[in-house]
């Protein structure tokens, strides 16, 4: 049953932009049954909301492990320090890491989540077996510590098992590596298994890590099961120039050109990173429906590259945003730097607004981009205040300082431009209340859990 079937919001997003007092209906399947704008009086037993409605987005790239992580790695102890000495330094978290101390890390990282107004998570998810690399005797352990924190927390989850085999195009797996090895069988298997589960506002997707990670047949493998499979399938590609040489090297094409010339990709496929690139990928991405997921605080946390966000805005590639390695864990953050990267570099402002088809609000703009491709993403049919969708929705608070005297109708503007601002007051997942008047309930009990875990760690 929803926490509230019936709500009246003074301004909420719908597809095209914010509306006027609108009325919106939960059914007890936790999705929206009813969006009506225009309704100036709210209807008898309504919930009057004390503030605008926008739609929950999804985080489209996680990897929950790593929240364990942020804020450690920023010390160089060398002559210079990049992505691959940073990844030798994660993955020591990545080799001691047990399964409740998983589901702890992940409960505390899906709090803070919902906090920064995500109401689903994608989990790119690699860390499957047990510390000596054999797989657990449950081989979805590691899933289920995701899937119990999801279910703690209230937080919708996507959970996609990742193909992952080797540690370069000539390299065999190194032994830092060993919890990761999977075949495509092993990751079809993963998927089949958490779908079946049934559990509520749970999914389940397929992944490969990237192409140096995953040979040329076992990704064909993995495709040709996933024929007639309606889940998203995700890929780590060109995030570092490095792989993209050594793609060229082994393959005479670039990571994306690659994919497009194996005619890989279709709507369900989703680029992560995607930074490094040729207009002639991006094209060929358009044409073949795929999404792009951009993790704009891990890129410059790791030094990765600037994307081309305005050619993949040009080519209205559908995109969406993830937190990546967590170092950023609101998505306020990611669309600010999205658009600050760009102005850095081009010396303009507003590159990601699009005037010319009424689009003259970068905030606007980028935020209705990444809620129209959180859907794909994650799986699902339709995203946002729409019916059908899921009941997912967050309030803003107006009296919060970065609104103060701003009016509603350039509220994201301020949101996204103007910091610090507070976290949501209310934040609901399926109709449930996952935070209500800033307050998660179980956040002190986890955070507790989270704190104790991240000393055992050391
Ligand atoms: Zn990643």
């Amino acid at each position: 049953m929803p926490d509230a079937a019936l709500l009246w919001a003074p301004q909420a997003w719908t597809p095209g932009g914010w509306r006027e007092h609108v009325v919106l209906r939960a059914g007890d399947d936790g999705r929206w049954r009813e969006v009506t704008p225009g309704v100036a009086t709210p209807p008898p037993g309504a919930l009057v909301l004390s503030g605008p409605l926008l739609p929950g987005l999804a985080n489209a790239h996680s990897h929950a492990f790593q929240r364990a992580f942020a804020g450690r790695a920023e010390r160089r102890e060398g002559k210079s320090d990049d992505f691959w000495s940073w990844r030798d330094r994660m993955y020591r978290v990545a080799l001691r890491i047990s399964p409740a101390q998983l589901r702890d890390v992940a409960a505390q990282l899906y709090v803070e989540l919902l906090k920064g107004g995500y109401t689903e998570v994608c989990e790119f998810h690699y860390l499957q077996h047990g510390l000596d690399g054999r797989p657990y005797d449950d081989p979805l352990e590691m899933s289920w510590a995701l899937a119990d924190a999801a279910a703690e927390t209230g937080i919708g989850l996507t959970i996609l098992p990742v193909l992952y085999e080797r540690a370069g195009f000539a390299k065999p797996l190194r032994d830092d590596q060993r919890r990761f090895r999977t075949s495509a069988e092993q990751v079809w298997q993963a998927a089949a298994s958490i779908a079946d589960a049934r559990r509520p506002r749970l999914g389940a997707g397929l992944a490969i890590h990237s192409l140096r990670a995953a040979s040329a047949e076992s990704i064909s493998a993995l495709v040709r099961k996933a024929e007639g499979f309606a889940g998203p399938i995700h890929i780590h590609v060109a995030e570092q120039t490095a792989e993209v040489d050594d793609c060229l090297a082994a393959t005479g094409a670039r990571p994306i050109g690659w994919l497009a010339r194996e005619r890989l990709l279709d709507p369900r496929w989703q680029l992560v990173h995607a930074t490094h690139t040729v207009p002639e990928e991006i094209d060929a991405v358009r044409q073949s429906g795929a999404g792009v997921v951009l993790c704009p605080s891990t890129e410059a946390n790791l030094g990765d590259g600037l994307a081309d966000v305005p050619g993949w805005l040009a080519a209205g590639v559908p995109l969406t945003i993830g937190s990546d390695s967590h170092v950023g864990r609101e998505w306020r953050e990611e669309l600010r730097w999205l658009e600050y990267g760009q102005r850095l570099v081009r010396r303009q402002r507003n590159v990601a607004a699009a005037p010319e088809v009424g689009q003259a609000a970068s905030a606007e703009h980028l935020f209705g981009r990444v809620l129209a491709g959180s859907a794909a993403a994650s799986g699902a049919s339709s995203w946002g205040l729409v019916p059908g969708a899921w009941a997912d929705a967050l309030v803003v608070d107006m009296h919060e300082d970065a609104l103060l005297g701003v009016p509603s109708s350039h509220a994201l503007d301020a949101l996204v431009f103007s910091s610090p601002s507070r976290s949501w007051r209310d934040v609901m997942v399926a109709g449930r209340w996952a935070v209500r008047d800033g307050v998660h309930p179980r956040a002190a009990a986890i955070a507790d859990r989270f704190a104790a875990t991240m000393h055992a760690l050391g």
